[in-house]
């Protein structure tokens, strides 16, 4: 199967109970997060398993995709797979208009509501929200990436500079911070 976003329904819609499963090929593609590029990289696999129901569809997605965006501490893009399991329904945009924005959000099960017309759906949009959603908190190019300076703005990775040494943890930073503003309101 060559990679599309659009999956076609048509052996699932209407029936109540007919399931397909398959293995879905996401294209890749790159979008801007908070002023930044994230990348879903090409030759990804996922379990996609469709499932037709008194009109809607479920669909259930499970993989592990290989997306590149910048490291926290330096910026440079870096690579990282992410599990992702989720699931998602399908709705005729008349009963999408219906349903209360919780229900629509997957506020209850968990599982979001998304109109579709026709007989193709679009996993991408699913795709690229789960992503960001199950992306871990910390993520480096590698384990002892050095960062920018924050004097300077150099990367260190690439190019020691001279600047003052600066405490690595954030936490230290921070903590340092709030003793400076102290210092300050104390004067
Ligand atoms: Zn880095
Ligand atoms: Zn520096």
């Amino acid at each position: 199967m060559s990679a599309t976003s659009w999956i076609d329904v048509q052996p699932v819609k209407g029936s109540n109970g007919g399931t397909i499963s398959f293995v879905w090929t996401p294209p890749a593609e790159a979008f801007p997060v908070a002023g930044q590029t994230f990348e879903i990289l090409p030759g990804n696999a996922a379990r996609v398993s469709l499932r037709g129901e008194d009109g809607r569809i479920e669909a259930r997605v499970d993989g592990l995709i290989r997306v590149r965006y910048p490291c926290d501490r330096c910026l440079e893009p870096a690579e990282e797979r992410i599990p992702v399991h989720y699931r998602q329904r399908f709705v005729t945009p008349e009963v999408f208009e219906q349903m209360p924005a919780p229900e629509r959000e997957g506020e209850e099960d968990g599982v979001t509501c998304w109109p579709y017309t026709g007989s193709h759906i679009d996993l991408g949009e699913g795709l690229r929200q789960n992503l960001l959603l199950a992306a871990p908190p910390k993520h480096l190019c590698r384990e002892d990436c050095l960062g920018l300076c924050p004097v300077c703005g150099r990367n260190r990775n690439l190019e020691p500079c001279a600047c003052e040494p600066e405490p690595v943890d954030p936490r230290l930073a921070a903590l340092r911070e709030l003793l400076k503003e102290g210092d300050d309101e104390s004067r």
